[in-house]
């Protein structure tokens, strides 16, 4: 058909987009809630990974420096963690001029006070606590996101829970545009929409099996934003000592506990011996002389466990930052070309084309 769905070479399989923030380092949230998955479909589908680093700007524009470096820091975790920019293609937002240009064509498409009812952005105003203070870029981050994800017109999204609500909007948006300048009735199933016609399909939210690691506050979910987070790059001795931290209230090792606390979902997600997490939970529940310092060190040696051979990956690309700037460029050639051609198309169905235009990324 066109350059889009050869630009990487792999125009056969099911193109998927998915990302991050650059507002920290990545932490066992994101491994269990989208990366973990992202690494499996890798040979199967042609994955997009965007790092969103404008919309960091939304909390932290005068820390422009800092997200920055945020930015090495998450293609170095997506390294350790088996993400592999030849199979894969990573990129930053920023560089990508065809998703600013959607966004504006899109807000256009969606009722503000739609945007406003979003739970997932009411949430973060809360857990963030921004008050009334925060710009005007903050909501039109979730308008951002549909074109972040639209620009590279993939069957599926892999996110945590917590996205969800912001992939409806992003499905609303797809199903109005097909309607409205594709002609594609509003009876059209979902998945019928582009052989009907559309240019979008309507993205399927493709949660992981954990959509929510809560954080070591063992109340709100693990954040990069909250302090209460285990970071990929954490050494063996962090990662005892932020587990150590988790509180559970429970006074003595004979003290019944209630094995649904945070420590038993660390248990069940990081003891790889789940007849040992059965055996350590039938114990807890009965006081039987298990202290929750010693199911904490059990979690802590899973996690090393886990983390030990990104890790090791890790570090043959901490050394400069070349290695790790030369696969963002090459990614952002890569998205650049799909992305431009989903403008275009755009562009051709709403009548603001005059001429194609091309832009070149070196
Ligand atoms: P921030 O605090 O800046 O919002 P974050 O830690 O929530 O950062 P995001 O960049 O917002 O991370 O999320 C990136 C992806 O990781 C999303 O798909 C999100 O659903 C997933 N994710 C983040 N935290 C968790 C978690 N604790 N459990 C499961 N998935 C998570
Ligand atoms: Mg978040």
């Amino acid at each position: 058909m066109n350059m889009s769905d050869t630009a990487s070479g792999s125009h056969l399989k099911p193109r998927i987009l998915t990302g991050d923030t650059p507002t920290g380092p990545l932490h066992l949230g994101h491994w269990l809630g989208s990366v973990k998955r992202r690494v499996e479909l890798q040979d199967t589908h042609d994955c997009f990974i965007i790092i969103a680093n404008m919309h960091a700007f939304t909390t932290n524009a005068e820390q422009s420096d800092q997200i920055r470096a945020n930015v090495i820091e998450i293609v170095r975790d997506y390294l350790a963690m088996g993400l592999d920019p030849k199979r894969s293609t990573i990129f930053v937002q920023s560089e990508v001029p065809a998703i600013a240009e959607l966004t504006f064509l899109f807000a256009m498409l969606l009722p503000f006070n739609r945007v406003m009812r979003n739970p997932t952005l009411k949430d973060e105003i809360k857990v963030k606590d921004l008050g009334e203070t925060y710009s005007f870029g903050f909501p039109l981050y979730a308008v951002g996101q549909t074109a972040d994800i639209l620009a590279f017109r993939p069957v599926s999204v892999p996110v945590g829970e917590d996205q969800v609500p912001h992939l409806e909007l992003t499905r609303e948006v797809a199903r109005r545009f097909n309607q409205v300048y594709c002609n594609v009735s509003d009876q059209a199933e979902d998945d019928e929409h582009v052989d009907l016609g559309g240019i979008f399909h309507v993205p399927i939210a493709d949660v992981g099996k954990v959509g929510r690691l809560v954080g070591i506050d063992g109340t709100n979910k693990m954040s990069k934003s909250l302090n209460n987070a285990i970071f990929i790059s954490d050494t063996e001795k962090q990662v005892k000592k932020k587990v150590n931290k988790i509180y559970t209230g429970r006074q003595s090792p004979t003290e019944p506990g209630d094995p649904n606390n945070v420590l038993f979902e660390y248990a069940d997600h990081f003891i790889e011996d789940a007849d040992r997490v059965a055996e350590l939970r039938d114990r807890y529940a009965r006081g039987d002389d298990i202290g929750d310092g010693h199911i904490k060190a059990e979690i802590a040696e899973g996690i090393n466990r886990l983390l030990e051979p990104m890790r090791e990956r890790r570090r043959q690309y901490e050394e400069s930052e070349d290695l790790v700037i030369d696969i963002l460029k090459d990614g952002c050639a890569r998205a650049n070309a799909v992305a431009e051609v989903t403008l275009e198309m755009v562009k051709d169905a709403t009548h603001l084309s005059l001429s194609p235009r091309s832009l070149s990324y070196t």
